[in-house]
């Protein structure tokens, strides 16, 4: 059985908001059993810790943010997937800011902090969302599938035409498959989305350090392509950080085509309220009730009678 996680010592970096253009610091605290992942933003005055639930994701434009008004954090997705593919489940995140550092875009950052501050078992079994039966949303083009599976895994396919190109990649949930083929895609961009994101005065701290910037005839970062597939990893990486956000890893096998950050919470939210669809597993104290209520549904016994001896 696995147990949950949280850090074994506290960490803190800083660096570049890619929104804001400000330096940020960020601070990761061990959290205790069933916390989840939080938000605090230390600049504001009793400021609510934000949990990463899908009912605090309140934008999706160009990165996913948490939180409401004043007290929100966006840019959680690259850390979100850090942490459900290391294995943290329990962790406050201290920021005094109201975005996380982009650092060079990726992920890769997230890894190394995570590593050097450690991980610490904690007392309780991590919880899981099982899938129970396929499910899908589309919206023209693009879609979100997921089918019943033993364990977390992505089938992505992307189609932007032009430099960025025709991709597929297929990613299975584990620390080295996340570290080795995912951690280190960064985020990308077309010149002219950038051209627009200035005029309107978004990501003033964008630059060729923490995106991969893509005009007519091809990448415009001299160091070009960290991977000839790097746009399908990143979307893989911004997936899992999304997918996060429901709170328990899902078990479940993704085929997506075309996704982002707004598909990926309509996704979600979608999903969670669908009856039966994710089934929660790791609560061992209710799994054996049931079963035994199964079994005793066909014994002449009355069910209280029966489950007294074995303390259930
Ligand atoms: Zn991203």
């Amino acid at each position: 059985m696995s147990m949950q996680k949280t850090l074994k010592n506290t960490i803190s970096a800083q660096g570049l908001g890619l929104h804001t253009g400000r330096n940020i610091s960020v601070t990761l605290r061990p959290a205790p059993v069933d916390s989840g992942v939080t938000f605090r933003r230390v600049d504001l005055a009793d400021a609510a810790a934000i949990r990463a639930l899908p009912e605090n994701v309140t934008s999706t434009t160009l990165a996913t943010t948490l939180g409401r008004g004043e007290n929100r954090v966006s840019t959680v997705e690259h850390l979100m997937a850090a942490l459900s593919a290391l294995g943290v489940d329990n962790l406050t995140v201290e920021a005094d800011g109201p975005e996380l550092p982009v650092f060079d875009g990726s992920a890769d950052e997230w890894v190394r902090l995570i590593g050097e501050a450690g991980l610490a078992d904690l007392s309780a079994p991590r919880r899981f969302l099982k899938v129970t039966r396929p499910y899908k949303i589309t919206a023209g083009d693009k879609s979100i599938e997921v089918r019943p599976a033993r364990q977390f895994s992505v089938e992505a396919h992307i189609d932007f035409g032009g430099a960025i190109g025709r991709h597929c990649f297929f990613y299975t949930d584990s620390e080295a498959a996340f570290v080795c083929e995912i951690s280190r895609s960064r985020t990308f961009c077309r010149l002219q989305d950038v051209e627009m994101m200035h005029s309107q005065g978004l990501a003033k701290g964008g630059s060729l350090d923490n995106a991969v910037v893509v005009g007519d005839d091809g990448i415009l970062n001299p160091g070009g392509l960290r991977y000839d597939d790097e746009f399908v990893r990143h979307k893989i990486l911004d997936f899992i950080g999304d997918m996060a956000m429901a709170g328990n890893r899902i078990m479940g096998h993704f085929i997506i085509h075309k996704p982002g950050h707004e598909l990926n919470r309509r996704f979600l939210a979608s999903a969670l309220a669908q009856p039966g669809l994710l089934e929660e597993t790791g609560a061992e104290k209710h799994r054996p009730r049931e079963a035994a209520r199964r079994l005793i549904s066909r014994l002449p016994l009355s069910l209280d009678d029966a489950l007294a001896p074995v303390g259930l």
